[in-house]
């Protein structure tokens, strides 16, 4: 079993209708997350891979072996004008779903183009919340939302970059709590096999790589006594892992004992919006 299966931005746009079909929760909430992966998987079409696994260094185990990530964010060409087209995309979905901020979004990016969006893309890759967080005040969004929005609009050549370099990389060996490929915090996470080996999905390129079972992804926090996690009565399937050092939260599809599991990890997060209620009800923050 291929324990790291990836699906493709169709696939997992297709995963996110199902589950709308077969949910008691709000069709709203599926509509706007369908309509991004639609918007996402006709995009990556269309896109190009910002590397190759050839170009990589002939050094690369050593570097991941001592922290660094395959793609630097300072170093990345993210294409303004292929940003502003995926911007303009992405505010218009935030805006007819009713996010009161897409309006502004939308107007930001119009007059000022490409350039500002690569530069939130590259602070989601660099992992500098503050920075999203200062720049969404202006459009009086949370930064997590700042956060989201730069990972919709980067997801396609993201995801297609990731695509291009996963031959050459060793995922298994990473066990950092960011993404291996492109810096990015994880959105999902599961557990899988017989030890229930814990494994993280990137929340831009879509990589899933393992990570310690009981250290915080965020944070780092290696004290047990800190974590904790709920689990969610209607569907025992999921649960959430929580941080008390820094008050994050992580959702997670727990598969132990469960056999050849036909699950998209790429389209949990869009189907689990009431876990993120639950959790932000207990005090934790994505
Ligand atoms: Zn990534
Ligand atoms: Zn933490």
């Amino acid at each position: 079993m291929d324990i790291n299966r990836h699906s493709t931005l169709d696939q997992v746009a297709a995963a996110i209708e199902k589950a709308k079909t077969e949910s008691a929760h709000p069709a709203e909430y599926f509509n706007f997350r369908i309509e991004l992966a639609k918007s996402a998987a006709l995009a990556w079409k269309e896109a190009s891979p910002l590397a190759s696994a050839s170009g990589l260094p002939d050094d690369l185990a050593l570097k991941l072996a001592a922290g660094n990530v395959v793609l630097k964010p300072e170093k990345l060409e993210i294409g303004e004008e292929w940003a502003a087209g995926r911007a303009a995309d992405t505010t218009g979905i935030f805006a007819r779903h009713g996010m009161a901020f897409g309006e502004a979004l939308s107007a930001f990016v119009a007059d000022k183009g490409g350039a500002p969006v690569a530069g939130w893309i590259r602070m989601l890759l660099k992992r500098d919340r503050k920075g999203l967080a200062k720049e969404a005040r202006t459009f009086d969004m949370q930064g997590s939302m700042l956060a989201f929005f730069a990972a919709e609009v980067a997801r396609p050549v993201m995801v297609r970059t990731a695509e291009a370099l996963r031959p050459a990389l060793d995922e298994e060996r990473w066990k950092r709590g960011n993404c291996l490929v492109c810096g990015s915090d994880p959105c999902f996470s599961k557990y899988e096999g017989e030890g229930g080996a814990r494994y993280l999905l990137c929340m831009a390129c879509g990589t899933i790589w393992k990570f310690q079972r009981i250290h915080c992804p965020f944070c780092g926090c290696t004290d047990g006594k800190k974590h904790g996690f709920m689990s969610y009565d209607d569907d025992p399937s999921y649960r959430i892992d929580h941080c008390g050092e820094c008050k994050r939260y992580m959702k997670a599809l727990d598969l132990r004992g469960k056999l050849a599991q036909e699950r998209v990890l790429e389209a949990e997060d869009a189907m689990t919006l009431y876990l993120d209620l639950a959790a932000e009800k207990k005090g934790f923050k994505r």
